[in-house]
């Protein structure tokens, strides 16, 4: 990687930029993708790719290993889609049993089933089959649908090791792997998986990988998976955060719940999203929500798969108009048309607070997030004010010691979500949300993409030749 692009951020660009993103890509026709893409693409009416797919795309098309810095919301998941979808296009192959042909690796299985609905969206003019396997579902239907082969496989990384062991699954013809969300994937303590995956995987084979942050150690596990990458980085940050009505109260912890209460009445509420740190503390919410007489509802790493269903089909369609998550438990939920974060608990990373206010301002919408802060999480809310780089109104950090970051604990009694084991726990038994069917605009051509997207940053020009390259859900 160019080192001056190591440590972009979506809230912190570097100026790695060799060039910007080329304006005369205003539409997809200069790709070049494959027709029965472009058309799938007019169904779905995206008249122009988004700023990284317009970096992502050529050289993914050209053959080279791709890092591509860009959050949920960008239309990331369409920037190797694409390509691979083009390059299954052209050429057709004979699947061989138990083996892809293209491996997406995601750490969620939310994520999974919404890279299951874009390859079945953007190909769906394509002969291809796409299996998803996550856990928490059977294991014996996944073995069953990977015997005759595959040309897409999506999965998680504990469950993919799993089939592997029960030798359901092979990786010898493996031509691409996308690892997607790598750095959420190292938060919740995939590394090991992920090694040991790559190290079956074969050599001669292209790589993209999709991250939202290049933290140092995102960046090792680049270094070690990709040859010669390209990078490519969109950048959302002052304009993302800009959009979003961003506010602070400063409410001690016993007066959070008829805050956030008092606040759910007055708000002019359409959907609001209500960030907790830990799972007992999202129940708690909703218990304290439902004695005031609101209705809302939790989702988190205890709830099974039929809850978390049920759960999300209430938020959408608006039955439920509150829901109350925590951090690894919202990853990959996509819904339009959030008008509120609350921020019940503050996040202690701060570019949590980034990913999550993000959710309200989803396809080019403005929003409103307001986050409560009591006196032991300052220290927070001034990490937060460092990393967006503006004073949130009401946050009270003016004059604040930094030395309170030495007392900040989580509340007694509530356990911290734990990566490691939550990581593993959600890939075995949580349930799946399925994307909403329709799909998200990002604006007419020429306008301000969805996110404030100020456009994407392409390094390296491409320069290798091109090289040789679909799961049913559950
Ligand atoms: P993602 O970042 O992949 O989660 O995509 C975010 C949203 O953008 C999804 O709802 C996609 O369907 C949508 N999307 C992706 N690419 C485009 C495009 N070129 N034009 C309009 N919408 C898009």
């Amino acid at each position: 990687m160019d080192p001056q692009c190591a440590g972009a951020t979506m809230t912190a660009p570097r100026s790695c930029a060799v060039f910007e993103r080329n304006p005369d890509l205003m539409s997809f026709a200069p790709l070049g993708l494959a027709e029965p893409v472009t058309r799938a693409l007019a169904e779905e009416g995206y008249s122009e790719p988004t700023p990284i797919q317009a970096a992502a795309i050529p050289p993914a098309l050209a053959g080279r290993d791709l890092i591509g810095i860009a959050q949920t919301g960008t239309g990331k998941t369409a920037a190797f889609a694409l390509p691979i979808l083009h390059r299954l296009a052209g050429a057709a192959k004979p699947l061989q049993p138990k083996s892809p042909r293209i491996l997406v690796l995601a750490p969620t299985r939310e994520l999974g089933n919404q890279i299951v609905d874009s390859f079945a969206a953007y190909g769906r003019h394509l002969r291809i089959s796409t299996r998803l396997a996550i856990g928490g579902v059977p294991i014996g239907k996944q073995i069953r649908a990977l015997a005759r082969g595959v040309d897409v496989l999506v999965a998680t990384p504990g469950r993919l090791l799993d089939l592997h062991n029960s030798r359901a699954v092979r990786f010898d013809n493996v031509e691409v792997l996308v690892l997607d969300e790598a750095d959420r994937m190292l938060d919740m303590g995939f590394i090991h998986d992920i090694r040991r995956i790559v190290g079956l995987l074969p050599k001669d084979r292209q790589t993209l990988f999709f991250s939202a942050t290049m933290a140092p150690q995102t960046e090792k596990l680049a270094g070690a998976m990709l040859t010669d990458p390209a990078t490519v980085a969109v950048t959302p940050q002052a304009t993302t955060v800009e959009k979003i009505d961003q506010r602070a109260i400063r409410v001690e912890k016993a007066g959070k719940q008829d805050m956030l209460t008092m606040l759910l009445k007055r708000e002019p509420i359409d959907r609001a999203l209500v960030f907790t740190r830990t799972k007992h503390g999202a129940d708690r919410v909703v218990r304290g929500l439902a004695k005031a007489g609101i209705t809302a509802e939790a989702i988190h790493g205890n709830k099974s798969q039929g809850q978390r269903n049920r759960v999300m089909a209430a938020f959408r369609s608006g039955d439920v108009h509150t829901l109350v998550a925590t951090d690894i438990a919202a990853r990959g939920i996509d819904v339009d048309g959030v008008s509120h974060v609350i921020n019940y608990d503050l996040p202690n990373i701060a570019e949590s607070y980034v990913h999550r206010i993000g959710r309200t301002a989803r396809a080019g919408a403005a929003g409103i997030a307001i986050s409560l802060v009591s006196s032991d999480e300052l220290a927070y809310m001034r990490d937060i004010e460092k990393l967006i780089r503006r004073q949130i109104a009401g946050s009270g950090t003016e004059g604040h010691s930094p030395a309170a970051r030495s007392g900040v604990r989580p509340a007694r009694g509530e356990k911290q979500e734990e990566p490691q084991r939550q990581g593993r726990r959600r890939s075995r038994k949580q349930g799946s949300e399925r994307k909403p069917q329709q799909r998200t605009a990002y604006g007419a051509p020429g306008r301000q993409h969805a996110n404030g997207l100020a456009g994407a940053r392409f390094l390296e020009p491409a320069h290798r030749g091109p090289r040789q390259p679909s799961p049913v859900s559950e």
